[in-house]
């Protein structure tokens, strides 16, 4: 009785914090900004003391504590480079985190190597009440609120958790969860069609690409299939492109948020749709130019983050490899968030096999990540049925795990392509000057050619 007092005492709680932290993109820009301060205040103090990267440069006098008064002195601290994160990781934890309550974070290692972070209890809680604040805008595109029926398109062949945990690991994105229906990237259009049209879901989310790659291949077909009134999704795995043609051809609007391994949700989309509103009250994003000299707003440059409310592994100025542009004009939604436009988002094409079957790469990355020394891998599609896999490991003694890669990505594509794998030869670089994890030469070839139409 006692126990079933204090759950439900929790859970009001719980909804009580949810709903007033919901209000705080409402709130005066002043309020936003007095909270953004008094949190990065407080991490400063923990970095200066227990975070050995940032106390041995204060000890240097590259950097000086009392100088970061609030965000906007985050302009006279040093950039932390993503190389810091990979080569030194542990130097960016506090000496303080109770690591066995964190949980680790890896990056998918296609952008350089593997990164890991140590996300705190609170980070996480901050994180999810974050994701709490999507509901208002669902709720306003969809006019669903308690009935609301969902379907996601996700990675994997395991249970929710394993899921859930992987979709994190390897795409940078904290996991949310999944009510209603269920579908693996993987899994047939058929299949996927049966179970829309089943649930007749309000939203689809997932692996945006994957998604949009559904609802376009039922168009092209003439499919009878329920269309849902949103993709919810993150930045990567969608152009600009794929989703105009979502929102025009299909009528399904497009809602995309960004977020990263480092800094969990970083900016989400409002029903206006246009740029992201930046969490500032838990990241700080601030535009710099290539010598890290802060750049007028509106000026494109490199995206920096401080995420304000992970004190385990803690980022200050932290290069999250993006670029973009910051606005401060007032969004029609009402919201004081300041707005981001990514000018190269971490896009992630979908693979396929001349048959149409579509696959993630975060699938492919699956067969491989479990290997001796594994770094990072690349796809490069240089044909429809010839795929050049590109991977770093540290290991390089077991030939017989490296001959069973290709086997296996083969055999992952019901043996319709060609796979030639490439051991610790330099990644490519796409034309933006950006390490993407997958890049696609024959699009203007069948079956890659949707992906370029308009
Ligand atoms: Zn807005």
């Amino acid at each position: 009785m006692n126990n079933r007092f204090t759950q439900t005492a929790r859970r009001m709680r719980a909804r009580v914090n949810g709903s007033w932290e919901a209000t705080v993109p409402f709130w005066p820009k002043a309020a936003i900004r007095r909270r953004a301060d008094r949190r990065l205040r407080h991490l400063a103090r923990i970095a200066a003391q227990h975070v050995p990267f940032y106390r041995d440069r204060l000890a240097r006098g590259e950097m000086h504590i009392t100088e970061l008064r609030g965000t906007v002195d985050l302009a006279g601290w040093p950039i932390v480079p993503p190389d810091a994160l990979r080569d030194e990781p542990e130097r960016l934890v506090s000496e303080q985190a109770d690591l066995a309550h964190c949980v680790r974070f890896l990056s998918s290692g296609s952008t350089g190597g593997r990164k890991s972070v140590y996300v705190d209890h609170k980070s996480l809680i901050h994180n999810a009440v974050y994701g709490t604040l999507g509901k208002w805008v669902i709720f306003k595109l969809t006019g669903a609120l308690f009935r609301l029926r969902s379907v996601a398109i996700i990675v994997g062949d395991g249970t929710l958790d394993e899921l859930g945990q992987m979709y994190a690991d390897a795409f940078g994105t904290p996991r949310s969860p999944v009510q209603g229906g269920q579908l693996e990237v993987f899994s047939p259009f058929e299949e996927k069609l049966e179970v829309i049209n089943t649930i007749k879901p309000h939203v689809v989310a997932g692996v945006a690409g994957a998604v949009a790659d559904f609802f376009l291949e039922a168009h092209d077909r003439g499919a009878d299939v329920h269309r849902p009134k949103l993709i919810k999704g993150t930045a990567e795995g969608i152009s600009p492109r794929l989703r105009q043609r979502l929102e025009n051809d299909c009528g399904i609007l497009v809602r995309l948020s960004y977020a990263s391994v480092e800094s969990l949700k970083i900016g989400f989309q409002c029903e206006v749709g246009d740029g992201y509103h930046i969490h500032e009250d838990v990241c700080a994003v601030r535009i710099v130019d290539d010598d890290g000299q802060e750049l007028p707003e509106g000026e494109t440059g490199r995206v920096i983050v401080t995420n304000l409310v992970n004190h385990a592994t803690v980022l200050i100025n932290y290069d999250q490899g993006d670029r973009g542009r910051l606005s401060t004009a007032p969004c029609p939604c009402g919201r004081r968030f300041k707005r981001l436009w990514l000018e190269e988002t971490r896009e992630t094409p979908m693979l396929r096999t001349p048959t149409r079957q579509v696959l993630h790469y975060g699938e492919v990355l699956r067969q491989v990540i479990d290997g001796p020394g594994f770094e990072a891998m690349q796809i490069i599609v240089e044909s429809p049925d010839r795929w050049r896999v590109l991977i770093h490991t540290e290991d390089n003694t077991h030939h017989t795990w490296h001959d069973e890669i290709a086997e296996r990505i083969e055999r992952m594509t019901g043996d319709e392509i060609h796979v030639e794998l490439n051991m610790n030869t330099p990644f490519e670089y796409s034309a933006g000057g950006k390490q993407l994890p997958v890049i696609i030469r024959c699009s203007d070839q069948p079956p890659y050619l949707r992906d370029s139409e308009c």
